[in-house]
């Protein structure tokens, strides 16, 4: 099996970089990351810099970054999907807020973490590894699910 591409996200790609995120890619986005951190943990943790900056670019080694064209978050998640052929991996979707791993959770454990309405009518969560956000079907699940939809559809 093909291992999946890791990537690192600039400042101008954030909705971009939680959409890969959805899709279940390892993306760090932090939009306080100064260039040359970016750089180094790129090359560092061995990840695809994405970027709409021609300086930087240019500023990375040969082959470890992709200067993203597209204008709206849409066309760039296409693009990048069309680049990578990500369209090969199916992958659970990852935090978009925080790029954690989601693994499922007993409900048992989120009483006090989620309104009382949700515990009531939620059987199945998952919380993300790293923030500790609670996913849920009936809302977010269905929201990335949905996102994760629209992104495949584009890239047909
Ligand atoms: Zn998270």
């Amino acid at each position: 099996m093909i291992t999946p591409p890791r990537f690192a996200a600039d400042v101008m790609l954030g909705r971009t970089a939680k959409w890969l995120r959805m899709l279940g890619f390892d993306t760090l986005y932090d939009n306080r990351a100064a260039d040359d951190i970016l750089q180094e943990l790129c090359i560092n943790e061995n990840r695809f810099l994405l970027t709409k900056d021609v300086a930087l670019h240019h500023a990375m080694p040969s082959g470890t970054s992709c200067l993203v064209q597209a204008v709206s978050p849409r066309q760039q998640i296409k693009e990048i999907v069309s680049i990578f052929r990500l369209d090969r991996f199916v992958l659970p979707p990852r935090c978009p807020l925080c790029n954690g791993e989601l693994a499922a959770i007993d409900k048992t454990q989120i009483k006090d973490l989620v309104p009382p309405y949700v515990f009531r009518t939620q059987t199945r969560f998952q919380q993300c590894s790293l923030c500790k956000k609670i996913y849920w079907p009936g809302t977010h699940l269905q929201k990335i699910n949905l996102t994760i939809e629209n992104i495949r559809r584009l890239s047909d």
